[in-house]
């Protein structure tokens, strides 16, 4: 007999949410994480930090307090690391607490230290003192996510040529700073930056940036991003940075120079799979370290699931955590539905970016018909109140049965605002229900009322034209 049913590799938001369904359904559970790791890349140097940060940033600057109190509106002056990361040294602390004590609650086993595989079902674990232990499970979990990919030709110091966990260890919020690609890490944490006033440069390969969003959300994005003095550089590539004495020098292959006294690469990220023996299971990942399974999350192994960013898009602890759930269950022969095709993607850009559904551009490009509903946060009493007068939600609406096609939310609260408009989606509702339904008020909720009263509208013109 096997020493447990089920072994999890790794604690992030897969395997943490993998280990307690099994353990739920009543199962041995181990879960195998790295010191000081509980809670994965998500709680340490992903999500949560960067989320935690964020916060920091917008009440210590007094950003959204701006429009109220005049442009010089500040909480603290002279913001430092510190002040910033008590914040998130709080949080994270806080975080791992609560997965330990969830953990411990439901019996799941912990063993500290970095697994591999020594045959398909059992895992050497080693810890920091090099002491090894020997597990072995009839289903195994493999939940071990990713680490920032780092591009050869570059000489990383943490200090000054950094990746996206660097920022993290900064000594000193610089003044300058070169962000190397504008994903969704790289921009995030370009307008935190910007808004604690560094002056930042986003260096982009790519003619747009984020192009699986709404256009016209994403110009509103720049244009709030120029207006904190980031500088864009689109259809540029960095060659080379160099270290200088005052910080490093990044050499566009197209001539320019740009002097930063930091510079963080962005440049995607690599599944944790070159250590883990993948080959002694009978296993293999792809040139981005990534594991292909199959929709129940099973890997070319029977009985090895893989879960979270070490099987690829679209890598976000939302999706995570319900993959564990779902291998969980089927490796426990208590298979669930597989996840709602309908999933939201949010950004915590300043302003932050939330939506779901379909853009604009994809429905145009699949001769699909759309009315749009528009609500401006400048309009809703609530958006007076917070001094938020940019904020926007823009319904999607098919002409056809008035049914929702995508949500887009630019704005204060719409990462949150929008599942709003995934409940609906998600139920089949129409623009109907939102305009004959009574919001709070005064609320941002209330943009849906009138961003469906507004497609409404124009539906209801172009049926009087076409009498
Ligand atoms: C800066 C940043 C911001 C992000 N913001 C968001 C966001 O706002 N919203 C969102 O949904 N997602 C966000 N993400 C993505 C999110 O963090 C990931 O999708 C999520 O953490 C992936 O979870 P996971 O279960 O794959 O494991 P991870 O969180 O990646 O954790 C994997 C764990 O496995 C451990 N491990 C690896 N190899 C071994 C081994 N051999 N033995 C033992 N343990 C091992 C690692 O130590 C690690 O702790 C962000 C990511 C980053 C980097």
């Amino acid at each position: 007999m096997a020493d447990f049913d089920v072994a999890v590799i790794g604690s992030g938001p897969g395997g943490q949410k993998a280990a307690i369904a099994a353990a739920k359904l009543e199962k041995r559970v181990v879960i195998v994480e790295r010191r000081n790791m509980m809670g994965g890349v998500c709680i340490n140097t992903g999500t949560i930090p960067s989320k935690t940060l964020r916060e920091a940033v917008l009440y210590l600057t007094g950003l959204n307090q701006r429009e109220m109190y005049g442009q010089s509106y500040r909480v603290k002056d002279d913001i430092t690391v510190g002040d910033l990361g008590i914040r998130t040294q709080h949080v994270i602390g806080r975080e791992i607490d609560v997965i330990r004590s969830q953990l411990a609650r439901n019996h799941v086993a912990v063993v500290p230290g970095t697994a591999r595989f020594v045959d398909p079902h059992t895992l050497d674990v080693i810890d920091e003192s090099n002491r090894d232990v020997k597990i072995t499970a009839d289903k195994i979990i493999i939940a071990t996510g990713t680490r920032p990919a780092r591009p050869a030709s570059v000489e990383f110091d943490e200090e000054t040529i950094i990746d996206s966990d660097g920022i993290l260890n900064l000594q000193a919020v610089p003044d300058s700073l070169v962000v190397v690609g504008a994903g969704v890490i790289g921009i995030e944490y370009a307008s935190m930056f910007a808004a604690l006033g560094t002056k930042v440069t986003v260096v982009e390969r790519r003619e747009r940036m984020l192009d699986f969003c709404d256009l016209e959300i994403v110009e509103a994005l720049k244009y709030h991003l120029r207006d904190l003095a980031v500088t864009f550089r689109f259809g540029e590539t960095v060659a080379a940075v160099e270290r200088r004495a005052r910080g490093a020098l990044a050499l566009l292959e197209s001539g320019k120079k740009i002097p930063a006294e930091t510079v963080m690469y962005s440049a995607g990220r690599q599944g944790m799979t070159d250590g883990l023996g993948l080959e002694l299971a009978g296993l293999s990942a792809d040139d981005r370290g990534r594991i292909p399974v199959d929709e129940h999350y099973r890997t070319t192994v029977p009985h090895i699931y893989a879960v979270g960013d070490v099987i690829g898009f679209p890598s976000l602890a939302a999706t995570s955590m319900e993959q564990g759930r779902i291998a969980a269950h089927h490796a426990c022969a208590e298979p669930l539905h597989g996840i709602h095709h309908l999933q939201p993607i949010g950004i915590y850009t300043i302003p932050e970016i939330s939506f779901i559904g379909r853009t604009e551009d994809e429905l145009t490009a699949s001769q699909v018909p759309f009315e749009v509903g528009i609500s401006r946060y400048r309009e809703l009493a609530r958006g007076q109140i917070i001094g938020d007068t940019y904020g926007m939600l823009k319904l999607l609406v098919s002409p056809e049965d008035r049914s929702l096609l995508g949500v887009h939310v630019f704005g204060t609260g719409a990462t949150e605002l929008l599942h709003i408009g995934q409940a609906v989606m998600g139920c089949g509702g129409t623009i109907d229900y939102l305009v004959d339904a009574v919001f709070n008020y005064p609320t941002l909720a209330e943009s849906y009322k009138v961003a469906a009263l507004d497609a409404m509208n124009k539906l209801r013109r172009v049926a009087r034209f076409e009498l």
